[in-house]
């Protein structure tokens, strides 16, 4: 479903003309499969995100989505949405219109596009808010709806650069297991970005860890965390 093929981003600090920095990523993800990017903090985890988004371009390398090129389309033509750990909606806008722009980007909705947005609110437990604006709602319930607008574009990959990390734990948990039967649900493929081995162990049928800006370990979750071969793996688990 999705390829990177020698994705490469590189920069030159400034100051420091010899030394060139290097992300170059290879990655091969089924259709429906959630897989989670573990790794240590600047090892080029939302570098990758970027260029799959569309925000950073790349140097060089293959991007195919669904047998599709798609390094040169603008992140907004891409079929994919995005979830942050914060600035995922609009101040001044309600729950339900922030909701409505998943839906349409100038909120010219039909009266079935309004019944969409009652029913996505409703799966992620937001309805009772629709008229509200985000800053009457709690750091848990923006990202439900954040997450209900994603359910709405209805794209079939998602990116989260790590989404619930400002919450608290059981809260956490919680909308993870939403991610995951909505992810299954809509045969959604899922890249999550995360600094907990737990949580890519509820969630992730692969895990990559990226160290020193490129994939080093990659398989199926369990094999790649439980029994870690790879040596900077094994330090990052603090295994050794
Ligand atoms: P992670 O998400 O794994 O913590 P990032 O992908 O955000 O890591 O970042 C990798 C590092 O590379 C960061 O420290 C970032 O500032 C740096 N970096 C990436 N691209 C550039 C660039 N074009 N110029 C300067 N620094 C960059
Ligand atoms: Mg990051």
């Amino acid at each position: 479903m999705l390829t990177l093929n020698q994705l490469t981003h590189s920069y030159v600090q400034p100051g420091r003309q010899r030394e060139r920095t290097r992300f170059c990523f290879d990655l091969n993800v089924e259709a429906g499969e959630i897989v989670a990017l573990l790794g240590p903090s600047g090892a080029g985890k939302s570098t990758l995100l970027a260029m799959v988004a569309g925000f950073l371009a790349p140097d060089s390398g293959e991007l195919i989505i669904n047998s599709q090129h798609i390094e040169r389309q603008l992140p907004s033509e891409r079929p994919l949405s995005l979830l942050f750990q914060d600035h995922n909606l609009f101040p001044h806008l309600s729950v339900f219109d922030n909701l409505g722009l998943g839906l349409h980007p100038g909120l010219k909705l039909t009266r079935e596009d309004k019944e969409k947005i009652v029913v996505a609110a409703a799966r992620v437990g937001i309805q009772p808010y629709l008229d509200r604006l985000p800053e009457q709602l709690s750091g848990g319930q923006k990202q439900r709806v954040a997450l209900a607008r994603c359910l709405l574009r209805n794209r079939p990959l998602l990116l989260l650069d790590e989404p619930f990390s400002a919450l608290d734990p059981a809260l956490r948990n919680g909308m993870l297991a939403l991610v995951k039967s909505l992810a299954r649900e809509h045969h959604t493929t899922v890249l999550l970005i995360t600094h907990s081995p737990e949580e890519a162990l509820k969630i992730a049928d692969q895990c990559a860890f990226i160290n020193q800006g490129q994939i080093q370990v990659v398989g199926p979750t369990r094999e790649v965390l439980e029994n870690p071969q790879h040596d900077a793996l094994k330090r990052y688990l603090g295994r050794v």
